[in-house]
This record gives structure tokens, C-alpha cells and sequence, in this order.
């Protein structure tokens, strides 16, 4: 079915929510698009059995006069039209002015073990209790870094787990710095009090590095390396996470300049958040790691300035760059240490989707050789897991080519389509006269 916009909103996270809002109030006929049923994104993920937090409700209630689009994951782009798929068939979406909120995935790094049954990354397994998998009683290890690991053990607490520790690859120092300068931010600061007092009782320790999961059929045990010397921990559940990677297929996709300075590229904008392309804006986690505020204000930001309210756009850039300098003190205090980048040994398993293990990847000479050999990146997840980790590991490993692997599939479509859907869309195609 095909639906015609003035302003087309991808994602309806904290971001996307804002930019739709603003938008909105403009006058704009606006339509928001996710691949998630519901609105919130990651950070306000429906919980079945808490509901969604009020900064959430509030946000998605301001949505009145919004065109809706749930549940529709968008796989191909092409001149003024997006194109997804969801369970009632193919949707086809018309916008004159597009703004990009994709946010972030978490960065997922391989160690012996991590393959598991029982091992998921920390916001995965936060995702999976709030949809009611079941986490009461089971005995959790929270590891990786940056703050997710917090929220999300304070999920799994409040969901029922025990959560035996939360271990931080950065160390004392680091966090000593971090928590210094939060008075700076004080939403922040407050967020951090709430979170250290719903986890009271749950260890915390800095510099605490997981370097393998145990078990036969599953994890059973996990091997933390801290100053102490090397210590194994039993636990029926284990969560690691690493910090985030930028979505940015959907605008490679379009054509949208990338800003690859850091190990994963972001969208490119400008200070108006206007992408290298004409009529198309990007806000919150796509243009870096940033958090919620500064997601909420980019959105706003964004929303304003497609729609043509410039001035309302340049107003929120004085909260936008105060935002963004908190998103430079979590990078620089969270930053991986370079021994997290060697944990892999040659057999461990860097591709999940094909089974391939670190030795196989090393040695190509391009990555499209690397693909083609091993079939690593090729599989569901069309490279969005093993594609950022290779990129992290690369910083310390010689053996492997400077290029090996894109972190983001390229190639259209973005995720796995239906065939009948491909059709509808080569339909749509011929009826609009495009040539691809
Ligand atoms: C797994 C995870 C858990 C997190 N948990 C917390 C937490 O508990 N507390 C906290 O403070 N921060 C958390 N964060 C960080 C938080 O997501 C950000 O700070 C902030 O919410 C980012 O907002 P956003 O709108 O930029 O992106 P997001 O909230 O990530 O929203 C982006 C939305 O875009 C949609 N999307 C992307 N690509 C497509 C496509 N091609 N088609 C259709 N839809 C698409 C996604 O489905 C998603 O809903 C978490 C991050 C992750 C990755």
C-alpha cells in the first residue's frame, strides 16, 4: 500500500518521537515508521509487566495527528520513497522531507565462549525480560562496559533476576573522572543516583574484564580477569555488552555522507542536522552515541528544521552541543581498553550467522574476498554483528586486512524480504517509471 507525506520519520524512538512532535506542530502532515510494533525504541521498550516509564507516555501520547507505522521494518530506499514490509504486506512511503532516527545497536565483541546458550548481550537480555522471557531467580553477570550495563541490570533486578555483579572493563580512574564531572548534567547525575540505588546490594566492580563463559550446553560459569588475578563466577545467565554502534544503513542506503573519524562511522550533518543530502536530517544515536537527552533534543532539532521552522531548529543548538559534550566525557572515560580487543582466540567464533572462526577471516586480502571464502557477514544479520566487532579487533590485529569487512550491510535490501514483497516493490517500481 502506498502513503504519501510531507514529512516521513524513521524510527520512533526518543528521537524519532520528538522529530515527529515537532514536525507535527507545524502543520506538517507527518508519518513515523519502525520495525518495533510499538513506539520507544530501545530506551523505552514496552515492559509487559511495568508498562512503558512516563517521559515515554507522555511522548507517545503527543503524537495526535501522526501517521503511524508500526511494525514495518524499511529494507529499500529509492527517489522519495521508502519501502518496508510488515505482516499486512509490503507499504510503500512517500516523503518530501525525510528525518533519519535508526539510534543504535550494542556493539557485541567475541570471547571463548560467548556463543553459549545463556550468553546475550546486556540490553538484549533488558529487552528480553521486559517482553516476559523469564529472568526470576536465575543467578545473572552483567559485564561489558558503559552505563547500559547499569539500567540494564536494574531491569533484570527489578524483573526478578539475581544479579551477582555488574563488571566494568574501565577502571577506577576512569570512572573516577566520569562521575567528577556529572554535576555538569544534572539529569544525569540524578539518572546515576536512581540507578546505584535500585542495584544497592549489586557489586560493582571497575576494571573487571570478562574474559570467557564456561559450560557444556550453557553458560555455567564466567572467568573475570580483574587486579586481583582471574576469578570464576557461576551464573545461570550472562549479559555483555560493550557500548553501541550507530545504525547507519538506511542512510548509506539513500547516499548519505558518513563521518567515519571513529572506528564506526556516523551520519554526517550539519549544524541544521541536514545530511549530505538535500531534503534528508538525521538526529539522535545515527549521528553518534549521545543518550537520551541529546537523542530528545536532536529529534526536536530536526522535526523544526523539516519542516521549515528554521528558527525553532537553531534555538535548541546551545542544549544540543551542552548534550553532545556529555556524549564525549562517556566515550573518553568508557573507552575500550586494548586488551578487550584480544579476548578472541583463533577458534573463537567471530560470524554466528555462518560459523566462522577468527583464523578464517585473517589473511584475505579485501573483505569481499573474506565474504566470499568464508561467507562471514553473509548471513541473517547481513554483517551488523561481526562487521563492528572485526572493526574493533582490527585495531590491535595486524594479521587481519585494513578493510576487512564492511560494518553495515550496503547492499539492498537492508534486512531479509519476503518475495512477494520484492515483487510488490518491483511493481511499484514499473508503475512509477524508476530504473534501478
Ligand atoms: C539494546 C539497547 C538498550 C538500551 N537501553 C537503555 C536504557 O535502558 N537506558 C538508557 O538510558 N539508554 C538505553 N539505551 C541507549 C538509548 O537507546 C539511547 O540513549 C536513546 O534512546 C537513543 O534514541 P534514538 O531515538 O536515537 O534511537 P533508538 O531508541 O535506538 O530508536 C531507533 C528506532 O529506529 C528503528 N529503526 C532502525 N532502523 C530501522 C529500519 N530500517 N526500519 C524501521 N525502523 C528502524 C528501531 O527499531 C528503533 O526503534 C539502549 C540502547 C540499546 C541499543
Amino acid at each position: 500500500m502506498a502513503h504519501d507525506v510531507d514529512v516521513l520519520v524513521v524510527g520512533a524512538g526518543p528521537a524519532g518521537l520528538a522529530a515527529a512532535q515537532a514536525a507535527a506542530s507545524q502543520g506538517a502532515r507527518v508519518g513515523l515508521v519502525d520495525a518495533q510494533p510499538r513506539a520507544g525504541g530501545q530506551v523505552w521498550r514496552h515492559d509487559l509487566r511495568f508498562g512503558a516509564p512516563a517521559p515515554a507516555r507522555r511522548s507517545i501520547a503527543g503524537l495526535a495527528g501522526v501517521e503511524w507505522f508500526g511494525g514495518c521494518e524499511l529494507a529499500l530506499a529509492n527517489d522519495g520513497v521508502l519501502l518496508g514490509d510488515r505482516a499486512d504486506g509490503p507499504v510503500a512511503l512517500h516523503w518530501r522531507k525525510l528525518v533519519l532516527a535508526a539510534g543504535a545497536r550494542e556493539l557485541l565483541l567475541p570471547f571463548p565462549g560467548w556463543t553459549l546458550p545463556g550468553v546475550t548481550s546486556a540490553g538484549g537480555l533488558q529487552a528480553l525480560a521486559k517482553q516476559g522471557w523469564p529472568v526470576a531467580g536465575k543467578r545473572v553477570v552483567v559485564a561489558g562496559s558503559g552505563p547500559l550495563l547499569l539500567a540494564a541490570a536494574a531491569t533484570l533486578k527489578r524483573h526478578g533476576a539475581v544479579v551477582a555483579g555488574i563488571h566494568e572493563q574501565a577502571g577506577a580512574a576512569a570512572l573516577n573522572r566520569f562521575v567528577a564531572r556529572l554535576p555538569r548534567w544534572p539529569a544525569k547525575l540524578a539518572q546515576a543516583a536512581a540507578l546505584r540505588l535500585r542495584l544497592l546490594g549489586v557489586p560493582y566492580r571497575s576494571g573487571s574484564l570478562v574474559v570467557a563463559a564456561h559450560g557444556d550446553e550453557a553458560v555455567r560459569e564466567v572467568e573475570i580477569d580483574t587486579a586481583r588475578g582471574r576469578e570464576r563466577i557461576p551464573c545461570d545467565l550472562l549479559a555483555v555488552g560493550w557500548g553501541l554502534v550507530p545504525n547507519v544503513e538506511l542512510a548509506r542506503l539513500l547516499g548519505c555522507r558518513l563521518d567515519a573519524a571513529d572506528t564506526h562511522p556516523c551520519v554526517a550533518v550539519d549544524d541544521a542536522l541536514r545530511t549530505s543530502l538535500p531534503d534528508v536530517y538525521a538526529a539522535g544515536e545515527a549521528l553518534g552515541i549521545g543518550g537520551l537527552d541529546c537523542a530528545r533534543i536532536e529529534g526536536a532539532m530536526a522535526g523544526y528544521a523539516a519542516a521549515g521552522n528554521t528558527a525553532a531548529a537553531a534555538a535548541l543548538r546551545a542544549r544540543r552541543r551542552h548534550a553532545r559534550a556529555f556524549a564525549e566525557l562517556l566515550r573518553r572515560q568508557f573507552a575500550l581498553r586494548p586488551s578487550v580487543r584480544s579476548l578472541a582466540s583463533a577458534d573463537t567464533i567471530v560470524c554466528r550467522c555462518e560459523d566462522v572462526p577468527l583464523s578464517a577471516v585473517r589473511g584475505h586480502v579485501d573483505p569481499r574476498q573474506a565474504r566470499l571464502v568464508t561467507r562471514c557477514g553473509m548471513g541473517a544479520c547481513q554483517g551488523r554483528v561481526c562487521g563492528a566487532a572485526l572493526r574493533e579487533l582490527r585495531l590491535n590485529e595486524p594479521g587481519l586486512p585494513a578493510t576487512t569487512l564492511s560494518p553495515v550491510a550496503t547492499r539492498p535490501p537492508l534486512f531479509p524480504l519476503r518475495l512477494a514483497a520484492l515483487a510488490d516493490f518491483s511493481f511499484h517500481e514499473a508503475e512509477q517509471g524508476t530504473d534501478r
